[in-house]
């Protein structure tokens, strides 16, 4: 499996019960996963396990091969080649667009990245942006350009925190088709998390359903609701 995750045991310093509780699951290459639970599930905390913000205290996570954390090793979160859509987008507001995407892009030369910030400006349908700054998008806008931002340096796995909670009724399922269309198109493995079935429906190819920090079950979306 591309991404290979087993036995993930956690709990927060100041929390009596385990938070997360035997977590595994494998993802194919170019697989889109959601993880579907209530509010307090547990959720946010996969995805900050798998980017490198909290450390499990059992259980490994590889991808590709590589070991991203086991019980003796930790890869810092900078050097795992994970890309991050959080929540309210995070975009930097006094940085126009092209810096924003910019940002993530170390060990470029300008003109590289210049080239880099129109590809996936581009693979976002928001060419000639660059000099935009956040407050003139709207909000489907600044999460396409969060998207942006996260597939810029080519992570090998999209992790996306409830990307569609900001976003009005009437956009979402038109944002929903976008997305997905931008990660098919990209194909990037992406697990993304939401407490909506109508995302984990309409996206993902495979959904995790979670209770507690508990998989309760996980299957094709049509197995699964
Ligand atoms: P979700 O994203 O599904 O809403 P979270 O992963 O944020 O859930 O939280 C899972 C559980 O861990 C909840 O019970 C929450 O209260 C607890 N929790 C989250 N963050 C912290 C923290 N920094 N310290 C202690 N407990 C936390
Ligand atoms: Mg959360």
């Amino acid at each position: 499996m591309y991404i290979d995750i087993k036995n993930i045991d956690f709990n927060y310093k100041n929390s009596k019960e385990k938070n997360i509780d035997n977590f595994s699951v494998g993802i194919k290459k170019g697989e889109i996963i959601a993880i579907l639970g209530q509010s307090g599930s547990g959720k946010s905390t996969i995805l900050r396990l798998i980017s490198g913000l909290e450390t499990p205290s059992l259980g490994y996570i590889k991808v590709d091969d590589r070991v991203l954390v086991d019980k003796d090793y930790f890869l810092q979160p900078e050097k795992r080649g994970v890309g991050m859509v959080f929540q309210d987008y995070a975009l930097f507001p006094h940085m126009t667009v092209g810096q924003n995407i910019k940002f993530g892009l170390k060990n470029m030369q300008s003109k590289e990245k210049e080239i880099r910030v129109k590809e996936v400006l581009n693979l976002v349908e928001l060419e000639g942006y660059e000099k935009r700054y956040p407050h003139e998008l709207s909000g489907g806008q600044q999460q396409r350009i969060a998207l942006a931002r996260a597939l810029a340096p080519q992570p090998s796995l999209l992790l996306m925190d409830e990307p569609f909670s900001n976003l009005d009724a009437d956009l979402k399922s038109k944002i929903r088709k976008e997305l997905k269309k931008i990660i098919d198109k990209s194909g990037i493995t992406c697990i993304f998390v939401t407490h909506d079935k109508e995302d984990a429906i309409n996206i993902a190819h495979r959904v995790i359903l979670l209770e507690e920090g508990e998989i309760v079950k996980i299957g094709s979306p049509e197995d699964i609701l």
